[in-house]
């Protein structure tokens, strides 16, 4: 049984990571999917989604940047005429100390990982309360929830998601739009490639199963929320984190 057919889904930052490991899995679940990303996507993600015979569009747009928000949705809904589920998963790091960290450092993180979650949730919103249904998943983090060392722009860009999500899904639940965050903890993805494999190491002992997550993880909790299966759940933040 395919979890999605029928469904259509945005997704940005769906051209790496776990981004891409959602788009696969929605696309294998039978879903149109669109998503984004800010580069060119590359020949091997393409000849990967035919060959899986996808149904999907890919859109080059910057999801920090309030009007591009709306070329997305309307080109979604032009190509494949409603959207059911929306995933906010773009995201970047500008990690340093608060001494050291910059006023660019600190507005490119909040721009990309939390202002774009405002930006897309608010441009699909018509679309949903029309269709009186959708499923918007955001990506936050662990370290929304508990903070670290090098990272007050991303974790607070995290928590905002976390407020925003729980607001959103007050606002609109009477129209049986779910809104709910997933909180990763390490994965391993070119974001997690940037730590030194010392912290790395050190981090995986504190997992309690011992390994770091890998981006199908992920897309299998999006894939519950983005389904029908969690037709109950909104407002949540749900942990993959492997016991972290
Ligand atoms: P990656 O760096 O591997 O991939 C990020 C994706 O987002 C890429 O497709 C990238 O493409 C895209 N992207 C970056 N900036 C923008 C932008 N401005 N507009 C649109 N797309 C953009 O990240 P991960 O897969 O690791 O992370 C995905 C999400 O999960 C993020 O929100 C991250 O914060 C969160 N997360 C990740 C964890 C981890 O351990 N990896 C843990 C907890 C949360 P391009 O560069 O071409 O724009």
């Amino acid at each position: 049984m395919e979890l999605l057919s029928q469904k259509v889904a945005i997704v940005t930052g769906g051209s790496r990571g776990i981004g891409r490991a959602i788009v696969e899995t929605f696309a294998r679940e039978g879903a149109k999917v669109l998503f984004t990303a800010t580069s060119v996507l590359s020949s091997e993600m393409i000849e990967s989604l035919n060959s899986i015979g996808a149904h999907y569009h890919f859109v080059r747009a910057d999801a920090s940047s309030f009007s591009a928000a709306n070329e997305v949705v309307n080109a979604c809904v032009e190509k494949f005429g409603r959207i059911d589920v929306l995933v906010n998963n773009a995201g970047i790091t500008r990690d340093n100390l608060l001494m050291r960290m910059t006023e660019a450092e600190w507005d490119a993180v909040i721009g990309v990982n939390l202002k774009s979650v405002f930006n897309l949730t608010k441009a699909v919103q018509p679309v949903m309360l029309k269709q009186r249904a959708g499923s918007i998943i955001n990506l936050s983090s662990i370290v929304g929830l508990g903070g670290n060392v090098g990272q007050a722009n991303y974790a607070a860009s995290k928590a905002g998601i976390i407020g925003f999500t729980k607001s959103v899904a007050k606002e609109i639940g009477s129209r049986n739009i779910r809104c709910n965050a997933i909180a990763p903890g390490l994965i391993d993805t070119d974001m997690t490639q940037k730590l030194t494999e010392e912290l790395r190491d050190t981090l995986t002992k504190s997992i309690a199963l011992r390994r770091m997550g890998v981006p199908e993880d992920v897309a299998k909790v999006a894939l519950f929320l983005a389904s029908d299966l969690s037709q109950y759940i909104t407002g949540q933040v749900i942990g993959c984190d492997g016991g972290m």
